[in-house]
């Protein structure tokens, strides 16, 4: 366009330019006064041609050297960004070889073979991080009394904490770490068993919660339920929902630990036995408070107490754990295990919280060495109200 606008503008060729009449624009016009007229090629002096292919050539070259350089910086980038991940890798590299050699120190503190010094610093380490796991788990220890369904993890581990105790002055690097490792586990299974027990108890708290704006409201809205039992008959059914259990005879041959407690350290209560006939032991000492106490809880009630279990042995323990789970006490663990417990049945119209035979229980049973234990009432840590313990 350039090119024609020079020619019409100069006149010297009009066979290339506008016919006369022939609306050029504006637009032609600017662009003529932009540019200065070039003159035509073919009478352009070689220097101008030559000037012009020095401008190609350093275009060219222009163009090329800024590709170069372009591609020189893009390649920079790249390299930097190489060594960067290089770097970087090469440092995961270093710091898992690092840990490998901690690792291989600690096995060779172990062993023996370290050097004294190198052991000490890997036994240091360890007693530290032993320490740091068994400070943490004292005080979930303590802060989750009374706040777990079943007591056997915080009793387990109580158990963990003794033994790190008992060896961490002693243990080896590796077995430090392990024990690290115990202490952290066990740790984890009473804040498990806590958040648990506060779910549960959230849970329920918002079905009594539901129920009481249920309640709450007029009659003539409340749906009505035709098939539902009455509840007198719903709320004295049994709340016992295992596999039968009996209670244990005295174990022959026992050593007097829980669940292996011989016929010497027990005595059979006199007014009642289990389904299959076996007499219901405990501690001789507890079986004659219980002897008192149910002539006292007769005149009173009118009938005898009665008896679902008292001393259990540990086979039975372990059986029972395996039928029921943590509902069952550890195996070694259990207050049945010490003939020192007994479980009235689990009749709640009889025997339940609101009944007439608990409401005796408690006030009067610890006259005669009989409690209902904190962790068994309504709001403690695990509700049973068939449960009772001997406390002297
Ligand atoms: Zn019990």
């Amino acid at each position: 366009m350039s090119r024609t606008v020079s020619i019409s503008t100069t006149g010297a060729s009009r066979s290339a330019g506008p016919r006369p009449g022939t609306c050029v624009g504006p637009r032609l016009r600017w662009t003529a006064s932009a540019r200065p007229p070039r003159p035509p090629a073919a009478s352009r002096p070689p220097e101008a041609e030559i000037r012009r292919a020095a401008v190609t050539v350093v275009t060219v070259a222009s163009v090329a050297l800024g590709v170069t350089a372009g591609g020189w910086a893009w390649t920079a980038d790249r390299r930097a960004d190489d060594a960067a991940l290089r770097a970087a890798a090469e440092e995961r590299v270093a710091a898992a070889a690092l840990a490998v050699d901690a690792d291989r120190s600690a096995a060779a503190a172990g062993a023996g073979v370290l050097g004294a010094a190198g052991a000490a610093s890997v036994r240091t380490g360890s007693r530290a991080a032993l320490d740091a796991a068994v400070t943490q788990a004292g005080g979930t220890l303590t802060s989750s009394a009374e706040r777990v369904d079943d007591d056997a993890v915080r009793q387990a581990l109580g158990v963990v904490l003794g033994a790190a105790d008992a060896e961490a002055a002693t243990a080896s690097a590796v077995r430090l770490r392990a024990l690290a490792a115990e202490v952290a586990a066990a740790e984890r299974a009473v804040v498990d068993a806590v958040a648990a027990r506060d779910a549960a108890q959230a849970a329920a708290q918002a079905a009594a919660e539901r129920e009481a704006a249920a309640a709450a409201r007029p009659r003539a809205t409340a749906p009505r339920a035709p098939a539902a039992p009455a509840p007198a008959d719903r709320s004295c059914a049994t709340t016992y929902a295992g596999p039968a259990f009996y209670t244990s005879p005295p174990t022959e041959g026992g050593d007097g630990s829980n669940g292996r407690l011989p016929a010497s350290a027990l005595a059979a209560v006199s007014w009642t036995r289990d389904s299959r006939g076996t007499p219901f032991y405990l501690r001789a000492d507890a079986a004659a408070a219980l002897e008192r106490l149910n002539a006292a809880f007769r005149a009173a009630l009118g009938h005898d107490l009665a008896l679902d279990l008292t001393y259990r042995d540990l086979d039975t323990q372990v059986a029972m754990r395996a039928a029921l789970g943590s509902v069952a006490a550890v195996p070694g663990t259990s207050s049945h295990g010490t003939g020192l417990a007994i479980d009235v049945p689990e009749l709640p119209c009889t025997y339940g919280w609101d009944s007439a035979a608990r409401a005796w229980l408690v006030a009067h049973g610890p006259t005669y060495g009989w409690v209902s234990p904190a962790w068994a009432r309504q709001g403690g840590s695990n509700p049973e109200y068939w449960h009772y313990e001997y406390r002297g």
